[in-house]
């Protein structure tokens, strides 16, 4: 059992001549084998609270907490929160020259569970990952995002959370740029992983297509860098059918 805790976060980033507030005060509690959908209007904090939970260097936490298992996350190294069980797909860079998909996939295993994988089990592991996922074996041998096209990357992310067997899981926009057929593909990954290893998720995003594929426990309006409202999955039906439209107008009155 884990249990990812965000208490009162509050964020800024550096802008010309100051800092701007981007979340402003977020409560939130992630279980295992729990899913958790955020949802919110383009330009809400959605991405800033993946970035925050990651630790990119741009995002300053200037109050609140985020802990797992009551261990405090922001005062871990980006490769501690892995190790510590806390996936977030963004946390790696961007292209990673020279760096097969194969070894680094191995190599984040390795320092992940702090011992190498046996060899027979992880190349079986990876190869059946990668079935799943509909995925050229070739891709194994890529280098890292260099040439990724969107889906690629969203697919590379999926078998890495599939792989990594995290205990929590923050997937920022897993559905953007994914045609249908894709789109399904990778949500069964998402339900796979959370079939055989209970990993609780979060799960980001503007749309509710996604949801369709992967059903939450919570959903989470999120507004001007605050969760505006909590429900069930009928509130992600609501959004479908209403929009954000009224959130948005609150906001602004
Ligand atoms: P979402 O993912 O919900 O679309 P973001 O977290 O990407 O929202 O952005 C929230 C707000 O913060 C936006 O107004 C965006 O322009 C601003 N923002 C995010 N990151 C930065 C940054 N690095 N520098 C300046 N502004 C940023
Ligand atoms: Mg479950
Ligand atoms: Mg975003």
């Amino acid at each position: 059992m884990a249990t990812l805790e965000i208490r009162d976060l509050h964020v800024s980033v550096d802008v010309e001549g100051g800092t701007k507030e981007i979340l402003k005060g977020v409560n939130l509690t992630v279980r295992s084998g729990e899913t958790h959908a955020i949802m919110g209007p383009n330009g809400s904090g959605k991405s800033t609270l993946a970035y925050s939970i990651a630790g990119h260097p741009k995002y300053t936490v200037t109050s609140g907490t985020v802990t797992l298992d009551g261990e405090d996350v922001l005062a871990m190294a980006i490769d501690e929160r892995a190790r510590a069980g806390l996936f977030l797909a963004m946390q790696y860079p961007v292209e990673v020259p020279g760096v097969t998909v194969s070894n680094f996939l191995r190599t984040a295993k390795t320092a992940i569970d702090g011992e190498a994988p046996k060899l027979r089990t992880w190349v079986k592991d990876v190869k059946g990952a990668m079935e799943h996922l509909r995925m050229d074996p070739a891709f194994a041998e890529r280098n890292v995002n260099e040439g990724f096209s969107g889906g690629e990357k969203k697919r590379h992310e999926i078998l890495q959370m599939e792989l990594l067997q995290p205990q929590i899981a923050v997937l920022d926009e897993t559905d953007s740029g994914l045609d249908v057929d894709a789109l399904r593909i990778v949500s069964e990954g998402v339900n796979r992983a959370k079939e055989s290893t209970d990993v609780g998720v979060l799960l980001i995003t503007h749309y509710t297509r996604i949801l369709q594929y992967i059903k939450p426990d919570f959903v989470h309006v999120f507004v001007d860098g605050r969760v505006a409202e909590e429900g069930g999955p009928e509130l992600a039906d609501r959004l479908e059918a209403e929009g954000y439209d009224r959130y948005v107008t609150a906001a602004k009155a």
